[in-house]
C-alpha cells in the first residue's frame, strides 16, 4: 500500500547492530513498514495501538518484540533452527509479527481471544506474504488443555497480557520440557521474583534469567524474564478461563 502520508520508519542499523548483533535485510525493512502502514489503516477502526509515531513505533513495537527474543545480544538458539513459536494474546500482532519477519525458519503461531484481532492479523499475514505465521482464536485457558497445543511449543512469548504469574499459567503447559518462556514486562523487582518463583514451580519451570535492560531511544527501563520448562505441566494448568487472574498462583 502506497500512502504518501504516511512517514517512513527509521532504519536504526546501527542500533540494531550495536544491541542485536544484527541488522534488517531491505525486504525485512519494507515488511516493518508495511506492518507499520497497516496498523495506522487498521487503527481507524480498531483500537490497536497508542503508538503511532514513527520512532516510537520503530522503538515501543519493533525493537521491544526482537529485544525480547534475545540473550547477551544473539537470539535465542533454538530460533535457529526451525522452532515452534506461540505468541498468546498477540493483540495487534506484537511480539510475534515482527518475530516472524525476521525468523522465517519458525512456525508461528499467534493467539488471541478477540476475533477482530485476529482478523486483522490475518489480513496482516496475507500482505506481507508470511507463510511461516497462522493465527489461532481462542483463550490461553483453553489452547493449553488441548492435546494439539499442550506441551508442543518450543518457545512462548507473551506481552502486556496479566500480571507474571498469569503469564506462567499461560505459557507453561503450553511448552514442550526444555521450551522457553519469554514474559515481556516493564519494571521488575527482587519481591516480584520471590513471589514469581512459587508459581513458575507449580507448573514444572524454573526462573532461568531474568534481564533488564534500557529501550535505545527514550531510555525506558524493562525486563524480559526467561522461564524454563524443566517438567511436564500438571494436568490441572491452566486452570479454566478467568481462573489464573482471579487467584493467581
Ligand atoms: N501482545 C500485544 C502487545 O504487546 O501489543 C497485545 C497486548 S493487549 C494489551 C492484550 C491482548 O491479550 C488482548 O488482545 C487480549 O484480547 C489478549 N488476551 C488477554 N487474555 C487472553 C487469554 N487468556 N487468552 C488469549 N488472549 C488473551
Amino acid at each position: 500500500m502506497t500512502n504518501s502520508t504516511i512517514p517512513l520508519l527509521p532504519e536504526m542499523a546501527e542500533i540494531w547492530q550495536q544491541t542485536l548483533n544484527w541488522q534488517p535485510s531491505s525486504q525485512q525493512q519494507a515488511q516493518f513498514q508495511q506492518l507499520y502502514e497497516l496498523i495506522l489503516e487498521g487503527n481507524h477502526q480498531l483500537n490497536l495501538t497508542r503508538i503511532t509515531e514513527p520512532q516510537e513505533f520503530w522503538e515501543k513495537h519493533l525493537w521491544d518484540s526482537l529485544r525480547g527474543i534475545a540473550l547477551q545480544k544473539q537470539f535465542l538458539p533454538s530460533l535457529q533452527e526451525s522452532a515452534s513459536v506461540i505468541d498468546i494474546g498477540t493483540g495487534a500482532g506484537f511480539p510475534g509479527v515482527p518475530v516472524g519477519i525476521i525468523m522465517p525458519n519458525c512456525q508461528i503461531t499467534l493467539l488471541d481471544s478477540t476475533r477482530k484481532k485476529i482478523a486483522f492479523v490475518d489480513q496482516i499475514l496475507t500482505r506481507l506474504g508470511l507463510s511461516n505465521c497462522k493465527t489461532l482464536v481462542g483463550r490461553s485457558e483453553e489452547i493449553g488443555q488441548q492435546a494439539q497445543h499442550r506441551q508442543t511449543y518450543d518457545v512462548a512469548l507473551i506481552r502486556a497480557v496479566g500480571t507474571a504469574s498469569v503469564c506462567a499459567e499461560y505459557t507453561l503447559p503450553l511448552l514442550k520440557q526444555g521450551g522457553l518462556a519469554v514474559i515481556y514486562r516493564g519494571t521488575w523487582t527482587e519481591e516480584e521474583t520471590t513471589a514469581l518463583q512459587n508459581a513458575v514451580k507449580q507448573l514444572g519451570g524454573k526462573i532461568e534469567t531474568i534481564e533488564q535492560f534500557s529501550t535505545p531511544l527514550s531510555n525506558s527501563i524493562r525486563h524480559c524474564l526467561y522461564l524454563r520448562k524443566v517438567t511436564s505441566t500438571l494436568a490441572n494448568f491452566p486452570r479454566a478461563v478467568g481462573i489464573p487472574t482471579q487467584k493467581p498462583l
